[in-house]
């Protein structure tokens, strides 16, 4: 008696069933393209019982899916999912851009869970699959990309705490445009000290849905006192301050004059922070420049403040695939008070310049995106 082997995700498998009710593509207005609300007529679906593995992936029109009333994501948070963009180049190819780190990521985030391993390789030549079905949503315009949204739930329907049985993974497509329609828009961070993001041990550095659930009321307070989002801040009693980690979806970088040269700083990937894929393309971009020292490094509050009262802090911004690079001008604390950064567009616009969206605009910088079709 030969018990199968548990079946991989391949791509050779893939069914495509094409949708014959086929939305209207919208404008390409920059301030009608609300970020996630709108999908095209695909997705992306596979799922997965222990034992017998994955089943053939199949694209398919995009419907409401049917789950049991006890499927483990419902009560539990069984998921995790990925934030990744497609572009079409000058000559209207379609690019992902270095889509291999969030399939890493994907699978890091779903091991913690116990929800399935994949074929990474696999995988991604599926979701590619689905980019070229969807190839006319691609919106062939700067700034403008096909934001993609790899999912994986536990569906298992059980209500005891138990490892993962059944799972579906699913990857659903949305266009989104500049996240600066009227330019460059610096943005102001509330300093959150009470909610705790991550801490060590936790799951900070996953992606996964229970990560995020907590983070919308710091997120609404935020927004109530004119922020963009909260700035996570770990208080362990240190007389330096708070450990500064990220914001709500972006990571974080301070830009200081030290004594005779200038430092770029973000936090280190210490399991408190995701590790963003923009992150480590900033990092690259800025080692690359040569005219600055560039840390990973635990960063206390009490540094910020006292640079931002010596006149050493330069410059604040974000990164994430929404936003590409996001300046910040303002981090504003519990007690109203607030530490202000010069903005100055030109130096946001020099980072944006090499980033994914723009760098497309420029012929010959091809790396790091992936050709797709
Ligand atoms: N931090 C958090 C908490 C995020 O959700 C995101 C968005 N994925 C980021 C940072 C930025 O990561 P990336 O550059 O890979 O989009």
């Amino acid at each position: 008696h030969v018990i199968p082997m548990p079946s991989d995700i391949r791509y050779a498998d893939l069914i495509v069933k094409r949708s014959d009710h086929l939305q209207a593509k919208p404008s390409l207005d920059p301030l009608g393209l609300k970020f996630g609300a709108l999908y095209t007529d695909h997705m992306l679906q596979v799922s997965w019982k222990e034992g017998s593995g994955w089943t053939a992936p199949s694209i398919d029109p995009v419907a409401p899916m049917t789950l049991h009333p006890c499927a483990q994501v419902l009560h539990y948070g069984s998921c995790c999912f990925e934030g990744m963009k497609a572009y079409k180049d000058k000559d209207q190819h379609l690019r992902l851009f270095r889509p291999d780190m969030n399939m890493d990521r994907l699978s890091r985030s779903a091991a913690c869970l116990t929800l399935p391993e994949f074929d990474k390789v696999e995988l991604l030549e599926c979701i590619k699959e689905l980019v070229r079905v969807e190839r006319d949503w691609v919106p062939a315009k700067e700034g403008f990309s096909l934001y993609i949204r790899p999912t994986i739930i536990g569906t298992h329907p059980f209500l005891g705490l138990s490892p993962t049985r059944e799972a579906m993974l699913f990857v659903v497509l949305s266009p989104v445009g500049p996240y600066f329609p009227g330019g460059l828009n610096p943005i102001k961070l509330f300093v959150e000290t009470e909610v705790v993001r991550a801490y060590p041990g936790g799951v900070g550095d996953k992606k996964v849905g229970g990560n995020y659930a907590p983070t919308m009321l710091p997120q609404l307070r935020s927004t109530q006192r004119g922020c963009s989002q909260a700035l996570y801040v770990l208080q362990d009693g240190h007389p330096g301050g708070g450990i500064v980690g990220e914001s709500g979806a972006m990571n974080i970088f301070f830009l200081f004059q030290q004594e005779g040269t200038m430092e770029l700083v973000t936090p280190p990937l210490n399991g408190l922070i995701l590790p963003g894929v923009t992150r480590d393309t900033i990092l690259t971009i800025a080692r690359d420049f040569g005219n600055m020292k560039v840390s990973e490094r635990q960063l206390r509050f009490g540094e910020i403040e006292d640079a931002a009262k010596t006149g050493r802090l330069l410059e604040v911004f974000g990164t994430g695939t929404a936003c590409a690079v996001q300046p910040v001008t303002g981090l504003l604390k519990n007690d109203n008070t607030e530490i202000t950064i010069p903005f100055d567009s030109e130096a946001a616009a020099h980072w944006l310049a090499k980033l994914p969206g723009m760098a497309l605009a420029q012929p010959g910088t091809d790396e790091p995106f992936s050709l797709c079709g």
